[in-house]
């Protein structure tokens, strides 16, 4: 084979894009109850945004982000998530205001160079959510709650809610000097590199995946307990407001989120369904990213969920099947009579085809079954003398010949 498709990216074929479009529908169709309007940015932007949004010593900044300098000499990056861009697309073309909020959702694909496996890709799509302009626990709980009716809705069942505070930046502080405290013993023996990222960012510490630190960890001091008062009080409305309107949720202190730019409310939701990489979906509250990347202060809440891994936690349910296609079957040598019967099913919005050439009946049935077709129309000499369509259910396999116009009738009714 001369060519394959890049490592860590994946094809999306024909016979999979309806589970791609159930679920994009399934969002769509939550999110627009909600009052969400949809944005779409582009796929690349400067990487200096990336860089001021995630900060220079997140993972995805430092080891993942594909860049490259184009024809002109600026550094550009693929987008490695999609919320910066929806941010500078909201200052530069002035939608935030003092006075409203935004609610905006998208759906991109992320690229990120990172080893693939089951559920990680170098090519991803999310959708997500954006909630700009407002401070109350109650749009956490908003974002939330629809992320919970999104996997609910595609019949996820056993999803878990883990939410966290993390705080302001002075709680970090105190916090990260208490964590580097407990962990000093451990850190000592560790490598300059390890040494210099726990220095970068101590919190890194707390969704590392190594054993003997996961096990240190377990006595350590939660942040929980360094909350400033107003963020404690924050973090106790969104837990009422959760219980309130039933979206089950465990309080973990471990989940601090890869991107430097959370404040306050972080959380995932995690399937045990789809192997070791178990996040559905990742979000939390970001109050001070807008300012910092030039625009007006805005609070802000978000979440971005990763779509592949839906499908793969929905990969033993069906989506409902959703075909209109129908083929037309020649049963004559009068190619006029087949395109005029296409013709008419066009232009009465029915989706149709045929094959170019007459192949032997039961071919062509064959080819229909490959296509999925709901619907044959069989187009005979006898159909052509007599002005009648033979219409034929490609799942119940009934069949009934009727006057063109009963016919036409007969196919949409069918359809619908
Ligand atoms: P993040 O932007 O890292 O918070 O990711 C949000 C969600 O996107 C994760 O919980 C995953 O479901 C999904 N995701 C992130 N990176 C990848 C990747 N490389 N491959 C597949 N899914 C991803």
């Amino acid at each position: 084979m001369l060519y394959r498709a890049p490592r860590g990216t994946n094809d999306i074929l024909p016979d999979e894009v309806a589970r791609w479009q159930h679920l994009e529908s399934t969002f769509r169709n939550i999110v627009e109850l909600y009052g969400y309007q949809e944005i779409r940015t582009p796929i690349f932007e400067s990487t200096d945004l990336f860089i001021r949004s995630s900060g220079d010593t997140s993972e995805i900044v430092e080891k993942q982000m594909y860049t490259f300098l184009d024809k002109g000499g600026r550094s550009i990056s693929l987008k490695p998530e999609g919320t910066a861009p929806v941010i500078r697309a909201c200052i530069e073309h002035k939608l935030l205001s003092q006075s409203s909020t935004s609610r905006l959702w998208y759906f991109t694909p992320i690229f990120r160079y990172e080893r693939p496996q089951k559920g990680r890709y170098r090519q991803a799509h999310q959708c997500g959510l954006e909630l700009l302009g407002a401070k109350d626990a109650m749009a956490d709980v908003e974002v939330m709650r629809i992320t919970y009716e999104f996997y609910q809705n595609l019949g996820i069942q056993d999803v878990e809610v883990r939410v966290n505070s993390i705080g302001r930046k002075e709680t970090r502080n105190t916090y990260q000097a208490a964590l580097l405290d407990h962990v000093s013993g451990w850190l000592k023996d560790q490598s300059d590199e390890q040494k210099a990222r726990t220095d970068k960012n101590p919190l890194r510490l707390l969704d590392s995946k190594e054993p003997e630190l996961i096990e240190l960890l377990k006595e350590a001091p939660s942040i929980l307990d360094h909350l400033e008062p107003e963020s404690a009080d924050h973090f106790d409305e969104v837990k009422q407001g959760l219980s309130d309107q039933g979206v089950p949720f465990v309080v973990d202190h471990s989940i601090v989120r890869g991107l430097d730019y959370y404040t306050d409310t972080v959380f995932e939701v995690i399937s045990n369904q789809i192997g070791a990489q178990g996040a559905l979906c990742g979000g939390g509250r970001y109050d001070d990213l807008v300012e910092q990347m030039g625009g007006p202060s805005t609070p802000a809440v978000g979440v971005a969920m990763g779509i592949e891994r839906a499908l793969i936690a929905t990969q033993d349910i069906q989506p409902p099947v959703s075909s209109r296609l129908v083929v037309v079957i020649a049963a004559t040598e009068d190619r006029s009579a087949i395109d005029q019967t296409l013709d008419l099913l066009r232009s009465g919005g029915i989706p149709c085809t045929s094959e170019f050439s007459n192949a032997p009946m039961k071919k062509q049935f064959k080819e229909a079954d490959r296509l999925g077709a709901r619907l044959a129309v069989v187009v005979g000499d006898d159909e052509i003398a007599n002005g009648s369509l033979t219409v034929k259910d490609m799942i119940s396999f009934e069949q009934k010949s009727l006057d063109t116009k009963d016919a036409l009738a007969h196919i949409r009714k069918l359809l619908s």
